[in-house]
């Protein structure tokens, strides 16, 4: 594959997590609407000023394009985290607290407890223990600093047992949230892995359902797939097409005098030779036994004929040293071009009358018409 195929790819699969991220935050702006309808709530009673609900929505709309913008002109690649999952839980508390220091209740500022399930729910989706922890810290921080201001300009608003209580639950909610975090963030990581083994097995399989194991090259099956392309293509295009079956001469002899394992292994040595010389349209593959079959696409009779002469020379040129010098490999090959509207068997039957012609004529030959046709 060339590098850039590669970069390609990459690029494609950082895309699709970058629309994942948007989608993300797409929900997130939507969970700022529980904690408003909250803050309304508080405004209706008249537990708070119009211009704390008013700061609240400008604060979660800005949040929430700063987000947009820095996905959407993919800025967050720069930072460890593209996600920006920690960011944005730590900046959906912000606006949260600040509508908590308006209150002058500690029991109505307890209410808005519950609103910190949601950003901890929502780091549950994509956070490590150790990144969640850290924004639990932040959460922690940021609560602190709101009571330390209120502690500092509005004291008689603060209930310090309550408070406390309040401090200690945020911090055990936060310690549970982040076990189940990891948890999930576990399940996510095992998810993976189970995705990355089954495409290998699937590529596995594929390879497995095409590749003859022996030699290598593609197998019957993939070889009909092939030939039924090229009739459709045919049909089409009109463009002719021509198929070569080629069969070892005297094979059960040599697997007789050097074994069949020699057998083998001169079997991957010719399907090696003769793929080496391919056009990369060409398709060569074992057909059965110790025969195989070449479908050269655009190809008439006549250029299959030398090419099917030029695969014959080659492989008697073959030499197997480890087996034997003085062996000699010879093979016959029938060859037949595609008629409109046959079908493929037909081509191939004839394609097999003309091997066995060249077999009964002496083997070691090319035969691309019958003698009645001559
Ligand atoms: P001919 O010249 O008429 O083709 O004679 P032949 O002996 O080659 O006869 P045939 O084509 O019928 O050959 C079939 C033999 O090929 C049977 C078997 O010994 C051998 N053969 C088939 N498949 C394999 C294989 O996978 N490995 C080995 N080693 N030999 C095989
Ligand atoms: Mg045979
Ligand atoms: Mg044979």
């Amino acid at each position: 594959m060339d590098p850039s195929g590669g970069d390609h790819h990459l690029e494609e699969k950082e895309q699709e997590k970058q629309s994942i991220r948007k989608r993300r935050l797409g929900m997130s702006f939507f969970t700022y609407f529980v904690p408003f309808a909250l803050v309304v709530i508080f405004y209706i009673q008249g537990m708070i000023y119009l211009n704390v609900v008013v700061h609240f929505a400008v604060y979660a709309l800005l949040i929430n394009c700063i987000f947009l913008f820095l996905f959407h002109t993919n800025r967050n690649l720069k930072f460890s985290e593209p996600s920006l999952t920690a960011p944005q839980m730590t900046a959906s508390i912000i606006p949260v607290l600040y509508v908590m220091y308006f209150l002058d209740d500690g029991q109505a500022r307890a209410i808005f407890m519950l609103i910190i399930a949601i950003p901890l729910m929502y780091g549950t989706l994509a956070l490590t223990i150790r990144q969640f922890i850290k924004a639990g810290f932040w959460f922690l921080f940021l609560y602190c600093t709101m009571v330390a201001i209120l502690w500092r300009n509005r004291p008689e608003a603060l209930t310090v047992p309550l408070e406390f209580v309040q401090l200690m639950a945020y911090i055990l909610v936060i310690a549970a949230s982040s076990i189940i975090g990891g948890f999930i963030y576990n399940l996510r990581l095992k998810l993976r892995e189970r995705n990355r083994e089954l495409k290998e097995a699937i590529a596995r399989i594929e390879a497995l359902v095409n590749v003859d194991s022996l030699t290598g090259i593609c197998n019957r099956r993939s070889l009909f797939e092939v030939l039924s392309q090229e009739v459709n293509r045919y049909s089409r295009a009109h463009g002719p097409f021509s198929v070569c079956i080629m069969d070892i001469d005297h094979f059960k002899q040599v697997n007789d005098v050097y074994g069949h394992l020699a057998g083998d292994q001169i079997l991957r040595e010719i399907a090696r030779k003769i793929s080496d010389d391919l056009r990369s349209i060409d398709c060569f593959g074992r057909y059965g036994g110790e025969e195989f079959l070449l479908v050269l696409p655009h190809t008439p009779l006549e250029g299959a004929r030398i090419k099917a002469e030029r695969v014959r020379n080659q492989v008697e040129a073959l030499r197997f040293p480890d087996i034997s010098e003085k062996l000699r490999i010879t093979i016959s090959i029938g060859v037949a071009e595609y008629r409109q509207q046959e079908d493929i068997d037909e081509t191939l039957s004839r394609a097999d009358e003309r091997l066995y012609s060249a077999k009964r004529t002496g083997r070691n030959r090319v035969v691309s018409e019958t003698k009645e046709q001559q």
